[in-house]
C-alpha cells in the first residue's frame, strides 16, 4: 500500500515537473516573437506552436499543406525556401533564410533544424518562423547605400567597380572590350564657392539626372564623390561607341541646366576614357587610367575629352615619382640656390642678381625648376620651399652685403600659392628684419597668372609691401594676357620682357616692332625694363639701341653658385 502511494507521489510530482516545463516552454515561444512548426518523420505528424497566427492565417496539418508557405511570400523567394524547409535532401542539419512576405508586410526569417537518428535518417524537423521586419527595413536602407549615390540616385564608386569587374570578366570571354569614362565637372569647385554647396550639390544631381538616361543594359553610370562621374561601356561601338555617347552628353551641355532656383546653368566637362585590353586588364587599373588622362583633358583647357595613350601614363608616373622625391627634399631642405646677375645695360654694371633654385635629388641628377615648381605648386610643398628660398637667399645677400659693401637688389621668384598664404607679408618683413636688409633691396617677381585669379587678394598685399619699399617685377611679360593697358594699373615697378622676344628679336621683323613697342610703353609708365634671356652680343646691341634698362642672360652671366658671385662683386668694386 505504501509502495503504491509512493509510485503515486512520484509520479504525480513528475507529472508536476512536466506541467512546469511544458508551461515554460510555451511561455519562452509565447514571447520569443516567433512561431514553430515541429514535423516527426516517424508519424508524419505536424504540431505549430506559439505565435502562429501572428504569421498565418491557415493551419499546417501535413506535410503536403507546406506549400502553402510558398503562396505566403514574394515570387523571389519561393525557390530558395522550398530549398530550405527540405534540406535533409541534401543531408544538411540547419539552415535559415529571409524572405518578404507577398503583401510586404514583414520580413520573416524562416529558420530550419533537422534531427537525425542514429541511423542518419532525420527523425524531426524544426521550423521556426521569426519576424525580422525592423531589423531588414533597416537594412534595405543599408542594402540601397552600398550600391547607390544618395544625392543622384546612380551607383556608388564601389557597385560600379563591381559592375565595371562583370563587364571585364565578360569581355574576357567574349574577347570584347570595354570602355570606361572619367568625367570631371570644369570649375565646379569655383561654382560652388560661388553659388553655395547646395547649389552645388543640385548641379551634380541635376546633370546625374541627365547622365542616367544614357543607361542601358551594356551602359553602367555612376557617381563617385564630388563633381566625379564615371561611365562604363561594355562592347563600345556604333551608338554605344565612346564617341557617340560623349555626343550626346556634348549635345546637351550645349544648353543650360535648369535650377530649382529658376537660374541657368551652362556646364563644361573634361573627359578621360580608358579602354580595356588597351590600357589595363584590371578593373581599378583602368579607372585610374580614365583618371590620369582626365586631367590631361584639363590641362589641355576643359571642355574636351581625351584618349588614353602611354606616353600620358609614364609622364604621370614620372610626376609622382618627382613628387615623392620632392617631399623628401623638403624634409631634408635638399636643394641649394644659384644667382644670375642681372646688369645696367648702359654701363653694364652689376644691378642685382636673381636667385634660382637647384635641386639635385638622392642619385645626384638635377631636376629642373620648370618641371619640379609646378608640381610643388599643385601640392603645396612651394609653401616651405619657397619660405626657404626666401630665408637661405637673404642670409647669402646679407654675407655679401658685410662683405662687399656694393648697393645691388636680390630678385625672388615668388608663386602664386605664397602670396595666398595669409602671412605673407609678416613672413617678408621678419626676414627681412633679421637680416638687416632694408626693402627697397628686395624685389619680388610675380607672374600674370598670379593676377587673373586672385587679382584683388594679391594687390592688396603688393600694395602694402610697395608702400614700405619692396620692388614688385612682373616677370614673363609678353606670354599672358600682355594687355599693356592693364599694366597701368598694377603696383609694380620692373617689368621684366620674356626671353621668347629676345630669341627672335633679331630675325623677326613683327617681333621687333613689338619689343620696341613693349619697352618704349613700359618706360613712358615709368616701369623699369629688364630683357630675359640674353645669349648674343648682337641681342645686347639691339636692346640697348632701343633703351632697354637692363640686361639679364647667358651672355652677360649664367645662374652661378654664390661663390661666384663673390668674385664678380669684388671686380665690381675694383
Ligand atoms: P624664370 O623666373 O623666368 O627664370 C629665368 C630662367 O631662364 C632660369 O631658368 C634661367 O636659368 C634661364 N635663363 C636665364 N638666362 C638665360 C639665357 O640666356 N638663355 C637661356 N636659354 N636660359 C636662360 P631656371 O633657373 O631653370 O628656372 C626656371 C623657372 O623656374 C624660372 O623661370 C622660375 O619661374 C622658376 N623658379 C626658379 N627658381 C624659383 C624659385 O625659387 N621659386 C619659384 N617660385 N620659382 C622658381
Ligand atoms: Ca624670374
Ligand atoms: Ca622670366
Amino acid at each position: 500500500m505504501d509502495d503504491l502511494r509512493g509510485q503515486i507521489e512520484l509520479l504525480s510530482s513528475v507529472n508536476r515537473k512536466l506541467m512546469k516545463d511544458v508551461k515554460m516552454l510555451h511561455l519562452i515561444c509565447e514571447t520569443s516573437n516567433s512561431a514553430f512548426l515541429y514535423y516527426n518523420y516517424e508519424e508524419d505528424t505536424v504540431q505549430t506552436i506559439a505565435n502562429w497566427d501572428y504569421f498565418f492565417d491557415f493551419q499546417v496539418k501535413s506535410r503536403e499543406d507546406f506549400s502553402r508557405f510558398y503562396d505566403c511570400v514574394e515570387e523571389k523567394y519561393v525557390t530558395p525556401l522550398k530549398e530550405a524547409l527540405f534540406i535533409e535532401k541534401r543531408g544538411m542539419r540547419s539552415t535559415a533564410i529571409d524572405v518578404k512576405m507577398k503583401d510586404g508586410r514583414m520580413w520573416v526569417e524562416v529558420e530550419i533544424t533537422i534531427v537525425y537518428d542514429e541511423e542518419g535518417h532525420p527523425a524531426d524537423k524544426i521550423i521556426r518562423f521569426k519576424d525580422v521586419t525592423k531589423f531588414n527595413s533597416q537594412n534595405d536602407e543599408l542594402t540601397y547605400m552600398a550600391y547607390y549615390d544618395l544625392l543622384t540616385g546612380l551607383y556608388n564608386r564601389n557597385y560600379f567597380v563591381r559592375l565595371l569587374g562583370e563587364f571585364v570578366r565578360r569581355a574576357k570571354e567574349e574577347e570584347r572590350k570595354v570602355a570606361v569614362m572619367f568625367i570631371d565637372l570644369d570649375d565646379f569647385r569655383r561654382m560652388s564657392d560661388e553659388l553655395g554647396i547646395i547649389i552645388g550639390d543640385e548641379i551634380v544631381q541635376t546633370f546625374g539626372q541627365f547622365l542616367a538616361e544614357l543607361e542601358d543594359e551594356n551602359i553602367v553610370i555612376s557617381h563617385f564623390n564630388g563633381d566625379i562621374f564615371c561611365i562604363g561601356v561594355y562592347h563600345p561601338y556604333g551608338d554605344r561607341s565612346v564617341e557617340s555617347v560623349y555626343a550626346r552628353i556634348s549635345e546637351r551641355l550645349q544648353r543650360p541646366f535648369r535650377l530649382s532656383s529658376g537660374q541657368e546653368i551652362f556646364l563644361t566637362i573634361s573627359v578621360g576614357i580608358a579602354e580595356y585590353p588597351e590600357a589595363a586588364s584590371d578593373t581599378l587599373d583602368l579607372i585610374n587610367c580614365a583618371e590620369i588622362v582626365m586631367f590631361r583633358a584639363k590641362e589641355n583647357g576643359k571642355g574636351r575629352i581625351q584618349y588614353f595613350d602611354g606616353s600620358i601614363l609614364e609622364d604621370f608616373l614620372k610626376n609622382v615619382t618627382i613628387e615623392n622625391k620632392l617631399k623628401e627634399a623638403v624634409f631634408s631642405q635638399n636643394f641649394t640656390l644659384y644667382f644670375q646677375p642681372q646688369f645696367h645695360t648702359a654701363d653694364r654694371i652689376l644691378r642685382g642678381v636673381e636667385a634660382l633654385i637647384r635641386w639635385k635629388d638622392e642619385t645626384g641628377k638635377s631636376i629642373k625648376p620648370d618641371v619640379f615648381i609646378p608640381i610643388a605648386e599643385k601640392n603645396g610643398t612651394i609653401v616651405p620651399i619657397g619660405t626657404w628660398v626666401m630665408e637661405e637667399s637673404a642670409r647669402i645677400y646679407a654675407e655679401w652685403k658685410k662683405k662687399y659693401h656694393y648697393a645691388m637688389i636680390l630678385s625672388l621668384n615668388i608663386s602664386a600659392i605664397q602670396y595666398k598664404q595669409p602671412d605673407f607679408v609678416d613672413k617678408v618683413m621678419k626676414i627681412l628684419g633679421k637680416y638687416d636688409i632694408s626693402p627697397e633691396e628686395i624685389e619680388l617677381e610675380i607672374t600674370e597668372t598670379i593676377l587673373i585669379d586672385n587679382f584683388k587678394e594679391v594687390t592688396e598685399k603688393l600694395v602694402t609691401l610697395r608702400n614700405i619699399g619692396v620692388k614688385i617685377s612682373l616677370d614673363d611679360f609678353g606670354t599672358g594676357y600682355s594687355s599693356l593697358s592693364y599694366l597701368k594699373g598694377l603696383p609694380i615697378d620692373t617689368l621684366k620682357v620674356d626671353k621668347s622676344f629676345i630669341d627672335t628679336v633679331i630675325t623677326d621683323e613683327n617681333t621687333r616692332i613689338i619689343t620696341e613697342s613693349i619697352i618704349y610703353m613700359v618706360k613712358k609708365l615709368g616701369f623699369e625694363t629688364i630683357a630675359e634671356g640674353v645669349e648674343t652680343q648682337e641681342q645686347f646691341d639691339y636692346l640697348s639701341a632701343i633703351d632697354c634698362d637692363n640686361i639679364q642672360g647667358y651672355y652677360l652671366g649664367r645662374p652661378m653658385p654664390p661663390e661666384e658671385i663673390e668674385e664678380l662683386l669684388a671686380e665690381m668694386l675694383v
